[in-house]
């Protein structure tokens, strides 16, 4: 056998055939989402409205394995999944660690990150449930493109409201979703009413991924044979993604390898759940030491400087309310930031985790964690996601202690997608053109649960 392998795969027979579904061991039932009128535990029946049912049902589980239907199975081994798990040894040598670097490889998906994998199941169950079209919103485009493809594999039509600002300044991943057959609106739109009322008082509003949300919703409501579909943040989301973790898992120990550190960047946190939620079953019955690490930015801190608590999902309030640590549905991060991540709340169930210690979260500013995309692609060659990138800076910072302790140490981390969509953001790096920002003041709305 060589030396230096760096690439572990799995057959295509060793893909697995259950999501994980954490629910079934956390210590406590997740508190309920909440009626947006009327702040009291909702009804089903209206998630009914929103959601197909199957996922309706998968977000309430608390069955520890669902089966994965067969169609999905498929489709994700078209992906191709399983996608292989990299040892980044060049880096490793050149910053003359003795710690090893291991990254899951979720940028090889055709539209470049790991969001095909609930894209792909939301899609087949609005099939089969004979729903005819998808209404969804998208920030750069990322989930936008992923929906987009799915919707068509599984023919289904998908309307989706993109962030203004990302659709006139980064039009790249809208085109692709429009030759995946999706119709495209910069929002807000005069496709809604919440968007025309936004539009009135101004035309240039560049938009948020809170409004696109309520847009989405709004239209969802209005047409009686779609239903919405949601990128990250809720259970049955995460769930999705847990084949990455699952695939993981089953790589490492092929190689007989214990990762000592599980990191990850988060956004709403769907990438990094799923990466993590098969390693964290040990943790919650305390029967591991391994460290679980989150990374955001410093521009939108929302597990660093967030509180935990009941929020709306959208800008609207259109959205139940969920329990998380939150920065407020008001929350308006300025353009200047380049690096993604944006939304203000994270997941339920990651932000349960964090809250009771068996998470941690850091933050960093846009600058540092392009230094150390460079690094990367200086190193590997890749050219990683803003959002990924987050996750790059401390792999590296922890890579440079372990060289200082002189400690050998295994960091897992999700590559959740590669930036070749994203070289404008690059670009400005280059030019110097990027700027630091951190709010001063974050002020969090309290909305009180009425039983
Ligand atoms: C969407 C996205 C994220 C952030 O979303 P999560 O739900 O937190 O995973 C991170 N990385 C990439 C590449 C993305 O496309």
């Amino acid at each position: 056998m060589r030396e230096n392998v760096c690439a572990t795969y799995l057959e295509a027979d060793e893909i697995p055939t259950s999501w994980y579904n954490i629910q079934a061991d956390l210590p406590v039932q997740l508190p309920p989402p909440l009626d947006p009128t009327t702040l009291k535990p909702v009804d089903p029946t209206l998630l009914q409205r929103i959601f197909s049912k199957e996922l309706v049902a998968q977000e309430m589980s608390t069955e520890r394995f669902i089966k994965i239907p067969d169609e999905v199975i498929d489709a994700y081994l078209a992906l191709p999944r399983p996608t292989p798990l990299y040892r980044a040894r060049r880096l490793e040598k050149f910053l003359k660690t003795p710690a090893e670097i291991y990254l899951k490889c979720e940028n090889y998906s055709p539209t470049g990150s790991h969001k095909t994998n609930t894209a792909l199941a939301q899609a087949y169950y609005n099939k089969k449930q004979g729903i005819e079209r998808l209404a969804t919103e998208t920030g750069a485009g990322q989930w936008g493109t992923a929906l987009a493809m799915s919707s068509n594999f599984f023919d289904l039509k998908c309307q989706i409201y993109m962030v203004s600002a990302s659709y006139y300044q980064k039009p790249g991943r809208k085109i692709i979703a429009q030759l995946y057959g999706a119709e495209m609106f910069p929002s807000p739109s005069n496709q809604t009413e919440f968007g025309k009322k936004l539009l009135k008082e101004n035309p240039n509003n560049p938009g948020t991924l809170g409004i696109a949300i309520t847009e989405a919703i709004e239209d969802t409501l209005a047409h009686e044979n779609t239903r919405y579909s949601l990128g990250s943040v809720l259970n049955h989301v995460l769930m999705h993604q847990t084949i990455i973790g699952l695939e993981a898992k089953k790589q490492f120990e092929k190689i007989d390898v214990q990762p000592d550190i599980v990191c990850g960047c988060i956004g709403g946190g769907s990438n990094y759940a799923g990466f993590c939620f098969p390693f964290m079953t040990d943790k919650l019955k305390g029967k591991t030491s391994t460290e679980f690490v989150a990374c955001e930015s410093k521009a939108v801190p929302h597990t660093t400087r967030g509180t935990y608590t009941y929020d709306y999902g959208d800008t609207g309030k259109m959205t139940p309310l969920l329990k998380m640590l939150t920065i407020g549905h008001d929350y308006k991060c300025p353009p200047v930031h380049a690096g993604g991540l944006r939304y203000h709340g994270m997941a339920p169930l990651l932000s349960y985790l964090l809250n009771n210690g068996y998470a941690k979260s850091v933050a960093y500013n846009q600058i540092e964690v392009f230094k150390a995309a460079e690094i990367l692609a200086k190193t590997e060659g890749l050219i990683t996601a803003p959002e990924t990138a987050h996750s790059i800076k401390f792999v590296i910072d922890k890579a440079l202690e372990c060289k200082k302790t002189n400690k050998k140490c295994v960091i897992a981390m999700n590559y959740s997608g590669h930036g070749l969509l994203d070289l404008s953001a690059y670009e400005q790096y280059l030019n110097k053109k990027l700027i630091e920002y951190e709010p001063e003041k974050i002020v969090v709305p309290v909305f009180k649960p009425q039983t």
